[in-house]
């Protein structure tokens, strides 16, 4: 089924700003909830497709690259947490439910930004290089907007000479039960939001997230034969998780942009070479590009439009090794334009003679045989 449009989802303009976004949000994830609605599928994933919706548009860089590239520029089931915890980042399950909620989890909003101690999301990093670099490999430096481990405290999100100790609400299990109204199921522990331990004393650089949010920069080496719709995975290279969970993953998408003569077909390679209709006629030489350099392509006599030429292993070299591709060159007769009144006479003698004889064009001459049958035949 095709993705509903994330505006759509959430009824909301298209540049509508943070607070109207949250404000539709929350009107919908109330109605939707799973826990006021158990047993209802339909309601499950209604409110997979709002929350969905909101965990992209809320983040500013998600909803930039969604507004350029639409559901194919975000792609939420690489959400390292098995899709199934979308507030991570900036968007918590408390931030949004803190204060309808607030009430029955007693009030403990925390500033770290999951419901439970997740591993750091997965990232996506949507790459175009040249055909060139494509094919011969390349190095890029790669700018990651991301979360990485906080320096100060390691990680741990506790203060220098401080750790994190035992959760007394939970005992450390980071699970309570719940029971109150229609609530009364295993919940997240309110007090150390299911990590187990709790921060009496934060770190100040990262106010006990142990990450922070910093532009990085990664060299990368993107190995030759790579195509459009490549993915390279960079292990640990996400985001950093909450409290010295493990870093996501860095995914690098690749997309080779157009080339101005040659087009791609796996490894192979092919252009198209216009040549003049005396190289045509008499056969000749003609120069064609290929990814390092000039060859002579040698084009026999009689040659027509359309002709393919193999210039074998000058291709691309496949990514895992193996037999290159092949350059194809497809050729095609160029009509002389521009004619001096001393050529077009040249010509128009040529045509003469060629006529007189009834056998240098014998696909012009077999078509005309064939309409005249046609005529013929209708005639009956
Ligand atoms: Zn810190
Ligand atoms: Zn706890």
């Amino acid at each position: 089924m095709a993705k509903r449009d994330y505006y759509e989802v959430l009824g909301v303009e298209k540049g509508a700003d943070e607070a109207e976004l949250k404000k539709a949000y929350r009107k919908l994830a109330m109605k939707y909830h799973p826990d006021r609605n158990p047993d209802s599928k339909e309601a499950e994933s209604q409110f997979k497709e709002i929350t969905e919706a909101y965990e992209v548009l809320s983040d500013s860089q998600k909803r930039a690259a969604y507004d350029r590239f639409g559901h194919a520029g975000v792609d939420p089931s690489m959400g390292g947490r098995g899709g199934g915890d979308p507030f991570g980042g900036n968007a918590s399950f408390s931030d949004i439910f803190g204060d309808v909620f607030g009430d029955i989890f007693g009030g403990g909003r925390g500033g770290a930004g999951g419901s439970r101690a997740a591993r750091g999301a997965d990232l996506r990093y949507n790459l175009e290089i040249s055909l060139e670099e494509a094919v011969r490999g390349t190095k890029v430096e790669l700018r990651v907007p991301s979360w990485s481990k906080c320096d100060t405290c390691n990680g741990s999100g506790a203060k220098k000479g401080s750790s994190p100790t035992t959760c007394t609400t939970c005992g450390g299990h980071g699970q309570v039960r719940m029971s109150q109204g229609f609530f009364s199921v295993q919940q997240t522990c309110p007090n150390c939001h299911g990590r187990g331990t709790v921060i009496k004393d934060p770190c100040g650089s990262c106010h006990g997230q142990g990450r922070v949010q910093k532009e990085r920069t990664l060299s990368v080496n993107i190995p030759k034969g790579v195509d459009s719709g490549d993915r390279m995975r960079l292990a640990g290279e996400g985001e950093a998780g909450i409290a010295g969970a493990p870093s996501g993953d860095l995914y690098v998408h690749i997309h080779v942009r157009e080339h101005p003569i040659f087009q791609r077909e796996q490894n192979n390679l092919f252009c198209e070479v216009p040549i003049s209709f005396g190289t045509a006629a008499l056969g000749g030489e003609v120069e064609v590009p290929t990814l390092d350099g000039r060859v002579i392509l040698k084009v026999p006599a009689e040659t027509q439009t359309g002709k393919l030429f193999r210039l074998r292993g000058k291709g691309v070299q496949p990514m895992r090794g193996g037999t290159p591709g092949d350059l194809m060159c497809r050729v095609s007769v160029e009509t002389p334009v521009n004619l001096s009144s001393k050529q077009k006479e040249l010509l128009e003698q040529f045509e003469q003679s060629v006529k007189a004889e009834n056998s240098h064009n014998p696909r012009a001459s077999s078509w005309f045989d064939g309409v005249k049958k046609f005529f013929d035949d209708l005639r009956g």
